[in-house]
């Protein structure tokens, strides 16, 4: 009970941002996959002018990593106001930075330095290159716990003085909507997160 109340509203601190801006600013919005950024374009596109970060070397195998972000152009076609920045596959990044927590459960702690890898990385790309806010979809699945992808998008907003936009995609049926753009998309929707340690099968083997 005590953690509900602590809970922050990302979503209206969100908001309150977009009540801030002055012009369409740049955002850099890391992306997971295809059908979970299509609905966060959607929303962002109207205040910002956005390129998408698919920086995800969680992903396994290789042939998955290229399978999504085939996925992600298909949702760039539709979009086409949108630039798409991504990185070379190099899973090693991704291995390096679990090490030691391959067994923990989905959610835990090798998820937040999942995050923070890829939310990092895009903070540096985004500095690096003028944006004026990185971001990222990861809060639209319900998946993903958005206290810890906003707390350490913060986090790294400190660190490296880049604002970052908060979110919860998932409020004002944000998953929904990223269904409903699939279907009319014909998007691959994916059965697992991603990284080989939420891949059951891989457990099962071992
Ligand atoms: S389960 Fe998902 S968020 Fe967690 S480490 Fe694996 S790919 Fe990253």
């Amino acid at each position: 009970m005590k953690s509900e109340i602590c809970k922050k509203n990302y979503d209206l601190l969100m908001q309150r941002q977009i009540n801030e801006l002055k012009g369409k600013p740049k955002i850099l919005l890391h992306s997971c996959c295809g059908p979970c950024s299509s609905t966060c374009i959607e929303r962002l596109r109207q205040y910002f002018d956005v390129s998408v970060f698919y920086y995800n070397p969680n992903i396994y195998p290789k042939q998955e990593f290229f399978k999504r972000l085939e996925n992600q152009k298909v949702v760039l076609e539709y979009f086409k106001d949108v630039n798409l920045k991504y990185l070379e596959y190099n899973e090693n990044e991704f291995l390096s930075c679990v090490n030691g927590l391959e067994l923990e459960r989905e959610g835990g702690e090798r998820c937040k330095k999942c995050f923070y890898l890829r939310l990092k990385k895009t903070a540096e790309y985004a500095k690096q290159n003028g944006y004026d806010f990185f971001g990222t979809t990861l809060t639209v699945s319900s998946h993903k716990d958005e206290q810890a992808v906003n707390a350490i998008g913060e986090e790294i907003s400190r660190q490296l003085n880049i604002p970052f936009l908060y979110s919860d995609f998932k409020k004002h049926d944000g998953y929904k909507r990223s269904i409903e753009l699939s279907k009319q998309l014909n998007l691959y929707r994916q059965n697992y997160c991603g990284c080989r340690f939420s891949l059951r099968r891989d457990f099962e083997v071992r």
